[in-house]
């Protein structure tokens, strides 16, 4: 017992000799949209702790807190402004509402892809416009993990014609809503938490979540066996905000290093979604054959291609910096197209043949 205590005064006083040094350390917090357990779209953030934690030897902690701990988890871009997070998790898109140009930091209707919005985003202008927009809020904005090209959704019933879209019931946010309501669709919101009763309980008639990898936990595919191919969210990334007086107060190495971490996070959340996709579509498609992967008939993705076209140009004859990006965004992915089509497409298009006449 006495030599416990003696032990225990030792410790302390080890600990009183290593106060300065301990003085030292980063201590953040970063709150992020989504529950903490919800992968792979909380893995970047957890991913970002632990290697800052790791390279600063313990010298830079940050404390990941998810939507059950914060409950505001559409209120981060406010909270990582305000400062009562240095950091945030979420997605651009949702922020819409205060400054439409956010939307071209997650991912516009028949956008770009994930490799091509990268490129855009590190080797053209991305970053560049992701400072000026998100400049007036005092934060920093980063690339956050991409959930790579979304199934355009779960329908009960298949869609045969524009007609059929006309007061169709669904969850589908963003621009992406919008170009569906040009369309007749009845664009309602429900919280995540009640989508699979309303899908089953036919209150709504189609929504779009992820891809196979998410959509599996949700369960949809037990109640809808029309899976579209998507259009309307080709690369969506998610995003890191950083408070901008807490970043720029940082030695430089711990600058580098955040941001070094930040993008390894992401691309790992890129591949961690694809890897997921991939297994729980092989386990859909065994344990619900009914399923039928489709894509919308032709006359159909016109009219959706139109609708959006014309979203586009509202807002750009509305908003000059709207205009300024999508005309930088459409000619970089003009370029990047070709080359898309030349290195991927065609050659999934040829495997794909020899696939089907061996
Ligand atoms: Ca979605």
């Amino acid at each position: 017992m006495r030599m416990t205590k003696v032990l225990l005064a030792a410790a302390a006083s080890v600990a009183l000799l290593a106060s300065p040094l301990s003085a030292k350390k980063i201590k953040w917090k970063l709150a992020e949209t989504w529950p903490s357990t919800l992968t792979p779209l909380a893995s970047p953030p957890a991913k970002l702790a632990a290697l800052m934690k790791e390279m600063s030897d313990g010298e830079f902690i940050i404390k990941v807190e998810g939507k059950e701990k914060h409950k505001a988890p559409l209120g981060i871009l406010d909270m990582v402004k305000g400062g009562q997070y240095q950091m945030g998790h979420s997605g651009s898109y949702y922020w819409k509402g205060k400054d439409i140009n956010t939307v071209w930091f997650t991912t516009v209707p028949f956008g770009m892809t994930p490799s091509e919005q990268y490129a855009w985003f590190y080797y053209g202008n991305g970053i560049k416009y992701m400072k000026e927009v998100y400049d007036k809020f005092g934060v920093y904005n980063y690339p956050g993990g991409n959930t790579g090209n979304q199934m355009g959704g779960w329908f009960r019933k298949e869609i045969k014609s524009v007609a059929d879209l006309k007061g169709l019931k669904m969850r589908i946010p963003g621009l992406a809503g919008e170009v569906m309501a040009k369309l007749g669709v009845n664009v309602t919101n429900i919280p995540a938490g009640e989508l699979y009763t309303a899908l089953d309980r036919g209150t709504i008639d189609a929504l779009e979540w992820v891809g196979p990898g998410m959509d599996i936990k949700m369960g949809f595919n037990k109640v809808a066996k029309y899976y579209y191919t998507g259009w309307h969210e080709p690369a969506s990334e998610m995003q890191f905000l950083v408070n901008k007086k807490a970043y720029d107060k940082l030695p430089k190495k711990y600058q580098v290093m955040l941001e070094t971490a930040m993008k390894a996070a992401s691309m790992d959340m890129y591949i961690e979604n694809f890897a997921q996709s991939a297994d729980a579509w092989a386990k859909m498609k065994k344990d619900y054959p009914d399923i039928q992967v489709k894509t919308f008939p032709k006359p159909v993705m016109q009219a959706l291609k139109k609708a959006s076209d014309d979203v586009y140009a509202g807002y750009a004859a509305k908003n000059p910096k709207f205009k300024e990006i999508l005309d930088d965004y459409t000619a970089y992915m003009k370029k990047a197209r070709e080359w898309s089509m030349m290195s991927q497409y065609y050659y999934l298009q040829t495997s794909k043949e020899l696939e089907s006449t061996k």
